[in-house]
C-alpha cells in the first residue's frame, strides 16, 4: 500500500501578500503527497487527501499551519487527520447551525449583565440546550453568532488579540470578551 503522506511546504512569501489569500486561500504553499502524485495547487491536494481517506482542512497531518510558524490543531477533523471524522463534524456543525439560532443567544447573553466571555456563554448555551460536552461544535458556532451581534453594532469587543500573526490584519482571539451595547435611553 502506498504511502499518502501529505506535507505542506512554505514558498517565498512578499511582504505585501494578500493576507485573505495567505491565511485561507491556501497560497504561497507547495504540497507533496509521498506517493508522488502531482500536487500542484492546493485543490489538487485536497482532492487527494480525500481519495486517500485525509481530512481535506489539515491533508491528514491533524494540525494546521496558519503562516509560518503559527501551527494548530485542525479543528474540521478534531485533530483526527480522518476524512470520516470531518464528515461526521461537517454533520455535527450544520447541525449546531439549527440548534444553536441567533435568538438563543441573545437570550442567554441577556442574563450576563457585565461583560462576559466566548467560553462563558458557550458553556451557557450548552446547558440551555442540555448538551454533553464534546456532542456538538458549540463554541464555533457561539463564536460566530457573537461576531455577527458585534457587527451589527448589538456587542462590542474588549479584548484585545491574543495572537499578531502578521501585523494587526491577521489576528487570533482564544476566548474574547464582549460586552453588550446599551440600548439608547428613550
Ligand atoms: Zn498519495
Ligand atoms: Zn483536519
Amino acid at each position: 500500500m502506498a504511502n499518502h503522506t501529505i506535507t505542506m511546504q512554505w514558498d517565498e512569501i512578499p511582504e505585501n501578500a494578500d493576507d485573505l489569500a495567505l491565511v485561507q486561500g491556501g497560497a504561497f504553499r507547495t504540497f507533496r503527497c509521498d506517493c508522488g502524485t502531482p500536487l500542484p495547487t492546493r485543490v489538487t491536494a485536497e482532492l487527494h487527501a480525500a481519495e486517500t481517506n485525509q481530512c481535506t482542512a489539515c491533508l491528514g497531518s491533524a494540525d494546521e499551519e496558519v503562516v509560518p510558524g503559527f501551527v494548530r490543531r485542525c479543528s474540521a477533523c478534531a485533530a483526527t487527520g480522518r476524512r470520516n471524522v470531518q464528515l461526521v463534524w461537517e454533520v455535527a456543525r450544520g447541525e449546531a447551525e439549527q440548534v444553536i439560532t441567533i435568538k438563543l443567544v441573545r437570550g442567554i447573553i441577556d442574563a450576563f449583565p457585565g461583560p462576559f466571555r466566548l467560553s462563558e456563554v458557550a458553556d451557557a448555551t450548552r446547558s440551555a440546550l442540555g448538551l454533553p460536552v464534546g456532542r456538538l461544535p458549540v463554541g464555533p458556532r457561539v463564536r460566530d453568532l457573537l461576531r455577527e451581534l458585534e457587527a451589527a453594532g448589538e456587542l462590542v469587543m474588549l479584548s484585545a488579540p491574543d495572537e499578531l500573526l502578521r501585523g494587526p490584519s491577521v489576528v487570533l482571539y482564544r476566548d474574547p470578551q464582549w460586552q453588550r451595547v446599551p440600548e439608547p435611553s428613550p
